[in-house]
């Protein structure tokens, strides 16, 4: 009798540790044929016209193909690799090899949905099984104290039940040899240039030179985690935006799987153990939850997440202001630090989470600009674009995801001299402001000729004016937003 033949469909999930299709595939002695398909559909475009898939993300994907082919090899094994859509093409693979079952992790939004919908569909006529498996997650959904349909609206509530009654299960191994691949073409590893994209340029500034793939994200965990010691501190560090470890920076691992969020809790025991346990090791743990709780979010109410009026259903009239949107996204607001912060993505991908919070609140509640046109330009740039914790996060900062708690704005002249005093992230970033001092950096604006002329900087020419007040935009925003609620 032939053994089994289960195709292994990868998506997100770019890794060999922790992988229960693989692991299921194995213990099933069947003969595994892993397959990635590079889906056109993501290298188009955003419905505000952004390329949904920016070069700096389709680069780390493109490494974390490439290093996960070269693990399959390793272990005797290999990664089919092709251009289309899975739903063409998993069907004919599977026809062509008389395939028995595809294996996958399944995914929680429409886009996703749709194609595991059409995929399951072109699938019966041939009589192959298609079997999801849950792997995004820390916490399993059988292992929640409530169903998806009766995730708490509220984070803290979800949390405390969680943390009250839930276990994390414990990693899958990761397999040390695999079956040979049946007779196949395996297929060559794309180019940026196959989807139009130009490499981006490297930049020196960047917090850490990302390099996508599962050895990579495994190396920073134990660089993060072990060599550079820095998890004992996290909680103190974890605010700040400058250089490579004020924050872990797993989560362009994590949004592509190359890391799993169980493999992390894991070592963060581990540490526990052996270095320290403290609230720092705790609140990575923490961060970790808010990740979830977005995808199960998202896995409970489905495409509203989307919606301009957000997981509430609040009906404001958000502005389409492309003139102030391109200072936004150009970083030219005359705020240095949202300038520094979105200069920050367009040169490199990445931005902080402090950074996020702030640019994201300005976006929303400053500018009353379409919260949707941000997270677009998010999803283009982000190198750890997470659809769930992308427009999760915007929900919540633009004051209509479910957790919103009225209009909260963020005071960008605080947060600078609160999380950068000393004004060495946006010199880091503007470097027109490279001789202000410190004690006048963030308010560029209040320089007298004479300063602009001894600090070399020549503000509405260097460096922009404030493209709004602060304050003034901020009630003015408040009120659009409070009238929004009452219609609500
Ligand atoms: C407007 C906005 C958009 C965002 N878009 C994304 C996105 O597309 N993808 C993404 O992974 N994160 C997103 N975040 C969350 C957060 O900013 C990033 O996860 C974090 O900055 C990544 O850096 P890190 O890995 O060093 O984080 P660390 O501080 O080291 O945190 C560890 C991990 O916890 C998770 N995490 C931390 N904060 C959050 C959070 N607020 N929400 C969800 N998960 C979190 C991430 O997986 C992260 O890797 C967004 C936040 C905002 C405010």
């Amino acid at each position: 009798m032939t053994a089994k033949r289960i195709i292994l469909w990868y998506r997100n999930d770019l890794r060999l540790h922790d992988h229960e299709p693989l692991h299921e595939a194995i213990k099933a002695k069947a003969q595994i044929i892993p397959l990635y398909c590079f889906d056109p559909r993501q290298f188009g475009q955003t419905s505000f016209g952004f390329p949904k898939t920016g070069n700096f993300r389709a680069q780390l994907l493109l490494e974390s193909v490439a290093d996960l082919r070269q693990s399959l090899q390793k272990l005797g094994s290999n990664l089919v690799i092709r251009k289309g859509r899975p739903e063409a093409i998993i069907p004919q693979i599977s026809k062509q090899l008389g395939a028995d079952a595809v294996y996958f992790h399944e995914e929680v939004t429409s886009e996703e949905l749709a194609v595991e919908k059409a995929l399951s569909k072109a699938l019966k006529p041939l009589g192959a099984a298609l079997k999801s498996f849950w792997g995004h997650t820390l916490y399993h959904p059988d292992n929640l104290p409530f169903g998806i349909s009766n995730i708490p609206e509220v984070f803290t509530n979800f949390r405390k039940r969680v943390e009250q009654s839930s276990e994390v299960d414990p990693t899958f191994p990761t397999p040390k040899r695999l079956p040979p691949l049946p007779e196949i073409d395996t297929g060559t590893l794309p180019q940026l240039a196959d989807f139009g994209l130009q490499p981006p340029a490297p930049d020196k500034r960047a917090a850490l030179q990302f390099k996508g793939g599962e050895t990579a994200g495994l190396e920073r965990v134990e660089q993060y985690f072990w060599k550079q010691d820095r998890l004992r501190v996290y909680k103190d560090t974890r605010n700040g935006m400058l250089g490579a470890d004020y924050s872990s920076k797993f989560s362009p691992w994590l949004a592509l799987g190359c890391l799993s969020p169980r493999y992390i809790f894991e070592q963060v025991q581990k540490y526990e153990e052996q270095r320290v346990k403290n609230d720092s090791t705790y609140w990575l743990v923490f961060e970790l939850l808010w990740r979830d709780y977005f995808r199960f979010i998202c896995a409970k109410h489905g495409n509203r997440i989307f919606h301009l009026s957000g997981l509430q259903g609040v009906p404001i009239p958000w502005q389409e202001d492309w003139q102030r949107f391109a200072l936004w996204k150009e970083g030219k607001t005359g705020f240095p630090l949202l300038d520094a912060n979105m200069r920050e993505l367009a040169a490199t991908g990445f931005m902080s989470n402090r950074g996020r919070q702030n640019v994201a609140s300005f976006l929303t509640k400053n500018l009353g600009i379409n919260w949707q046109m941000g997270a677009e330009w998010f999803e283009s740039l982000l190198i750890d674009y997470d659809v769930c914790s992308n427009w999760g996060n915007w929900n919540y900062t633009a004051g209509v995801g479910n957790d919103a708690r009225g209009f909260r704005f963020f005071n960008i002249l605080k947060q600078s001299k609160d999380y950068d005093p000393q004004g060495e992230y946006v010199k880091h970033w503007l470097p027109e402001l490279a001789k202000v001092p410190a004690g006048k950096v963030n308010e560029p604006w209040k320089l007298l000729p004479v300063e602009q002329q001894r600090f070399q900087v020549r503000i509405g020419v260097d460096y922009p004016n404030p493209v709004v007040d602060l304050f003034k935009s901020a009630e003015a925003n408040e009120k659009v937003y409070n009238a929004a609620l009452s219609r609500k």
